[in-house]
């Protein structure tokens, strides 16, 4: 087994075994740009170290010493120094590097190898006293804190506290006496904190960062990072040794990052900022202002042309934006990192595209560099930035979107609100599960305490919700139930204010909302924006490529209509049940109520003209596209008052000794459809079987809406769906039934109509005898949502409220299986049930409705097992759409 490679043997291809900090540090090395030299130790070598932990049998893998002993030495040849000598000290970076970057999760510790011997060395070798303390107090603050687990505001205080009695806000007023005071107190510290002094062996020193940058990867943070981001969590992380070089050393030195491209809009040109005199992330940390590239030219013409050059060369090798960070010791530049760079959803999109028209690469991959969940981001609702606004606090952009609501602080109160109609955002220093309620209620979730893997944020995601999490400035005081901001001023419950997913902003007061470009480009605006122009040509080349096609649910002509601007193929689930409330209730109540045959029949035929014009109107917006109508579905007694309130009012009458008939018969009919578990109960096909004659009005409205798109000279396309099927024998129930109706419409109104008849299958037992019931189908439709429910035995309704978090905790679930298909067994089913119904019918149309049809993983899911389509809701379908042109690129 080997343990230790070098730079040199590793390439970029290898981010499994080496993680990707060290793959593209070989990658670097061999195209050979200026990196300083290192090894890295495998991520087989962090699962081993972390196996031997757990089960207590060891300490290190063997071997490991020894190979790193050896790749020490051979760095020490190269470098012409032993590691912490005490005349020339060769000192190096321990930097933790994963498969997949987790920013901020893990540690690094810089200039390994200094102690109170080698920091003579190292100043007088470099002339500089100061730079070399300085050296000295950042391994003392980064060891300390990552390696001893020593708090590390206690080095910020004393840092800052050296600055104070300085008289100075900046770092570099300290000079090598000050420094060398912050070197003795902060070697004080770790004594204090650890009861030993900070280890001055330099071997110890870098063997115990080793370890504990292998240990970081088990941290509670990196772990909640990790699931939240859907990270395997056996992956491990590498270790990088790597000689240091010095950004620290003057003002003739610096450190910097920068980008290929702009990663936040996608515009061409290289982005990035440059520190002098800096180490690390000084540049990043904010503690002095650092400058832009074009100035950096200003101050190091030769390192910034350098730089130039190596960005448009490793842009050009890796085909894609790059993001890199660099050092220049005394006027050379040095390359420490690189990677394929993280952006926005819009700059992914432009990026693609420009990337195209540069011939850096094919429309292909342009298609697979941006996902539909970046789709999904442009698409939602921005603020309006012309619009005047006041700006209370600044927070992390936790899940995305514009909210707008009144200010609550506690779950019940924003339940409440929310049920009586109104908008409401919760406001909370942090959340707890105990919040899941109220976030379930609300628009949107603003937090003062805890970052993007904080509770808030995470569920927030979870949902949809937009949220604004950590939003330290707000000082928030839910039992005086306000927030009151830095400057004083006070919002209070009830009080309006605007939050922006996006960019964390908090505005006080409504911020008008402005739709996308992206969504007006779909709307079918002209638009000249170049974002609009990159995703429609971006849409037009997936769905050239893609093979399986994309309906909507929709139940209005309204909707009908936008999901067909929206690229919509059809409708894969038209639900019935919106078209029987309203003035239409008390229809069905005369329907529940009725004492015999006659009045049945009288509630159905006034019934009837309704329904015919509902499916009218769908049909025409549809026009020459399928649409797949659902019979009736929920139970009955959904669409009747509630009992308790019912029973209530009656005997309230009664006491006061008024008698009301019709409410008496409806209270004995109330309690006769009572169920425990409705879900479970009289609804779908059972109440087609129950009362005959509503799934026969239902069939005769939709084939007498067809006849009369027919005489307007349209091109209806109904199809009739029955939900809820268990057995093939109550599939042919009914469809003998529909099947009467649409013959009798077509001999009153002589034309001939084309109405296939098929089923949901969203039940166990009917995915596992699909091969019988699609002997009495034409189509098959998954409906997935219930297929999920029946298939783990909870209800939707309930559960994702009460204890889905501890279910995440747990790794049960990754990720809501309301959300995303639970493949495995879920998914398992729709595969079976595919196959056995075309094993009967090989032809059979086979597709998907329920909200996975729109969710990326699982339209790729659906794609791999063959489904005809995907029906989601119509802002869902450019993103399947998109999905389903990436599954099969
Ligand atoms: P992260 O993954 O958090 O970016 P890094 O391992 O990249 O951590 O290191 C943290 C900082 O230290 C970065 O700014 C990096 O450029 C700098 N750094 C790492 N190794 C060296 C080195 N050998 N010489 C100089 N600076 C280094
Ligand atoms: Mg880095
Ligand atoms: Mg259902």
């Amino acid at each position: 087994m080997t343990w230790v490679y070098d730079f040199a043997e590793g390439s970029k291809d290898q981010k499994d075994l080496l993680g990707g900090k060290g793959a593209n540090l070989a990658e670097m090395t061999n195209l050979g740009l200026p990196v300083p030299p290192g090894f890295t130790i495998s991520t087989e070598t962090c699962r081993a170290y972390l196996a031997l932990k757990e089960t207590g049998e060891g300490d290190e893998p063997e071997g490991l010493s020894e190979e790193v002993t050896e790749h020490l030495a051979s760095l020490e040849e190269a470098m012409g120094k032993k590691l912490g000598d005490a005349e020339d000290p060769l000192l190096v970076s321990v930097r933790s590097g994963a498969k997949f970057s987790m920013p901020g999760m893990m540690e690094t510790v810089l200039n390994v190898g200094l102690n109170d011997t080698s920091v003579g060395g190292l100043a007088a070798r470099s002339d500089s006293e100061r730079f070399a303390q300085d050296s000295y107090r950042r391994l003392l603050q980064m060891f300390g804190g990552t390696v001893l687990h020593v708090d590390s505001e206690l080095f910020s205080d004393a840092l800052d506290e050296a600055k104070r009695a300085k008289g100075t806000e900046s770092d570099l007023d300290l000079d090598a006496d000050d420094l060398r005071g912050v070197v003795e107190t902060f070697k004080q510290i770790i004594k204090d904190q650890t009861g030993r002094d900070f280890p001055q062996d330099p071997r110890e020193q870098m063997d115990l960062a080793i370890r504990a940058v292998f240990d970081s990867w088990n941290t509670d943070r990196a772990r909640l990072y990790r699931r939240q981001e859907r990270i395997p969590e056996d992956l491990g992380t590498a270790v990088n040794v790597q000689a240091m070089v010095f950004g620290n050393f003057g003002m003739d030195s610096g450190s910097g990052v920068a980008f290929t491209r702009d990663p936040a809009s996608g515009a061409q040109g290289e982005y990035g900022d440059y520190l002098q005199n800096a180490q690390g992330e000084d540049v990043v940390a904010g503690i002095r202002n650092t400058v832009s590239l074009a100035d950096m030219a200003e101050i190091d013409r030769q390192s910034h042309d350098d730089l130039m050059t190596i960005m448009t060369r490793l842009e050009r090798h890796y085909r894609d934006m790059c993001d890199i960070e660099f050092t220049v010791e005394r006027g050379k530049l040095w390359m420490l990192q690189t990677r394929v760079g993280k952006r926005t959803p819009e700059a992914a999109f432009r990026i693609a595209v420009h990337m195209v028209d540069e011939g850096m690469i094919q429309m292909d991959e342009a298609v697979l560099r941006v996902t539909g969940d970046q789709l999904a981001q442009l698409m939602f609702p921005r603020f309006d930035e012309s619009a005047e606004r006041t700006l209370l606090a600044k927070g992390m952009n936790a899940s995305p979107g514009a909210a707008v609501g009144k200010a609550v602080f506690d779950s019940d109160t924003a339940v409440e609100w929310a049920d009586r109609g109104e908008d409401v955002i919760l406001v909370r220093k942090e959340t707890n599960p105990d919040d899941l309620r109220g976030m379930v209620a609300a628009r949107g979730i603003l937090t003062s305490r805890g970052g993007k893997t904080s509770h808030a944020a995470v569920v927030a995601r979870g949902m949809g919700r937009t949220c604004v999490c950590g939003a330290e400035s707000l000082d928030v005081d839910h039992k005086a139930r306000e927030f009151r901001v830095r400057d004083g001023e006070t919002i209070r419950e009830g009080d309006v204010i605007s939050i922006d997913g996006t960019t964390g902003e908090v505005f006080a007061g409504a911020v008008p909302v402005a739709d996308s470009v992206v969504v007006r480009h779909f709307e079918g605006e002209k638009i000249d924006d170049d974002l609009a122009q990159a995703v429609a040509r971006i849409m037009a080349h997936a769905d050239g490529a893609r093979r399986l096609r994309v309906r909507t649910n929709a139940d209005t002509p309204d909707d009908a209509a936008r999901a067909r601007r929206f690229g919509a193929q059809g409708i894969g689930l038209c639900r019935t049940e919106h078209m029987f409330l309203g003035e239409r209730r008390e229809l069905v109540e005369r329907l529940i109520v009725a004492e015999d045959e006659a009045g049945v029949e009288a509630a159905l035929d006034e019934l009837l003209p309704l329904q015919r014009q509902d499916f009218t109107e769908i049909l025409e917006a549809m026009d020459g596209l399928p649409v797949t109508i659902r019979l009736l579905d929920p139970p009955l007694h959904e669409f009747l008052p509630d009992l308790t309130d019912l029973s209530v009012e009656v005997a309230l009458a009664e006491e006061r000794g008024q008698v009301d008939e019709h409410a008496r018969t409806l209270l004995t009919h109330v309690r006769r459809l009572h169920e425990q578990n409705p879900m479970l109960g009289l609804r779908g096909v059972r109440l087609g079987i129950q009362i005959p004659g509503l799934f026969r009005m239902q069939a005769r409205a939709i084939a007498e809406a067809a006849a009369d798109r027919m005489d307007a000279h349209g091109t209806p396309r109904p199809e009739i769906m029955v939900p809820l099927v268990a057995s093939v024998r109550e599939l042919e129930i009914v469809r003998a039934e529909i099947e009467r109706q649409v013959a009798e419409v077509e001999e009153e109104r002589g034309v001939k109509l084309d109405i296939s008849i098929g089923t949901m299958i969203e039940l166990p037992r009917a995915a596992f005898l699909a091969n019988r019931i699609a002997k009495a189908a034409d189509f098959f439709s998954f409906g997935t949502n219930d297929l999920t429910q029946m298939a783990w035995g909870f209800s939707r309704d309930d559960v994702e409220a009460s204890f889905f978090s501890r279910y995440f905790e747990h790794g049960i679930f990754d990720v809501s299986p309301f959300e995303s298909l639970d493949q495995l067994g879920v998914g398992g089913m729709v595969e079976m049930g595919t196959k056995k119904g075309r094993k009967t019918k090989p032809d059979l149309k086979v597709g998907v409705c329920g909200e996975h049809g729109g969710d990326p993983r699982s339209v790729h899911f659906f794609d791999e097992v063959g489904l005809t389509y995907v029906s989601c809701s119509p802002f869902r379908v450019p993103v399947a759409r998109l999905e389903a042109g990436r599954s099969v690129l």
